[in-house]
């Protein structure tokens, strides 16, 4: 049985991601850790130093928020639990940091986007890339989502740079009129992003792709929470015998 703590638990994710564990045979929600609470029939703590000193767990799933996840990360990776994060907003120069500070045996994986539909949307956008001088990402979210762009937005375009072996003048960019700056959206490795923030949506995305007369969109949506959780159980029973730093789900759909 796989113990686990959910960091963030009373929150939308975290709640998702509870009675996804009690749902599995292989595992068990161990506590929760949130400041903002609600009642519930296991241990909960209000940090993740008081999780670890006051209950036992093999596996710190995190969905808190972009300024609190690197601090809980900090506690619990010298003391040797494995995380499967899924909050967004930290850089790949600070997951290294922060793989850093584990002992060996210990495993950060960190999945911007935990839905195996985004995995492969990601996929086949890395394997267009080279065949198209245009690309564009534009991300649709709801209102309450706390980063822009979102971080499978962000890791998007940098598949896509990475995939070509040539920059993108993204064309139009220094078209963009005094006081409207952004209407071509923000670069991120030369690809252009764009977030559209509205009631109505949970996650979707569309990657357009321009070259000579044609047009190849690539759009994923996710309609409900739900189908974040194969992708974090998959998380869960894969982190216990790796190591370092793991990021993206695709490491462990192969
Ligand atoms: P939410 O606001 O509904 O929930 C966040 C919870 O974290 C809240 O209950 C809050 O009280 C709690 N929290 C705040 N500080 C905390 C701390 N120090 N320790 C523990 N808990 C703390 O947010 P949400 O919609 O559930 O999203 C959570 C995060 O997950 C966001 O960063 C979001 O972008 C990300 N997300 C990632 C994926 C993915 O596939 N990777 C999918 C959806 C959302």
């Amino acid at each position: 049985m796989i113990k686990v703590a959910v960091a963030g638990y009373a929150g939308r994710m975290g709640s998702a991601v509870v009675d996804a564990v009690t749902a599995a045979d292989d595992m068990e929600v161990a506590c929760g850790i949130d400041p903002f609470g609600k009642d519930v029939d296991f241990p909960t703590f209000e940090t993740v130093a008081e999780a670890i000193e006051g209950a036992s767990f093999d596996v710190l799933v995190d969905f808190t928020q972009p300024s609190v996840v690197a601090g809980n990360l900090e506690v619990a990776l010298p003391a040797g639990v494995d995380c499967v994060v899924g909050t967004t907003g930290l850089s790949n120069e600070k997951l290294e940091e922060l793989a850093s500070l584990a002992p060996e045996g210990t495993c950060l994986f960190y999945a911007p986007n935990f839905t195996t539909g985004a995995v492969l949307m990601m996929q086949f956008a890395k394997a267009a890339a080279p065949f198209f001088p245009e690309a564009e990402v534009i991300e649709f979210h709801h209102c309450n989502k706390k980063d822009a762009p979102s971080g499978t937005a962000v890791r998007t375009a940098q598949m896509i740079a990475d995939a070509r072996d040539f920059t993108s003048a993204a064309p139009g960019k220094e078209t963009e009129i005094a006081g409207c700056e952004g209407a071509r959206g923000t670069l991120v490795d030369g690809v252009p992003v764009h977030s559209v923030r509205s009631m109505g949506f949970v996650a979707t995305q569309e990657v357009i792709f321009g070259s000579m007369g044609q047009t190849l969109t690539i759009k994923h949506d996710s309609w409900d929470r739900s189908s974040y959780m194969p992708g974090v159980l998959l998380g869960i029973r894969n982190v216990g015998d790796k190591s370092g730093l793991i990021i993206g789900l695709e490491s462990f759909m192969n």
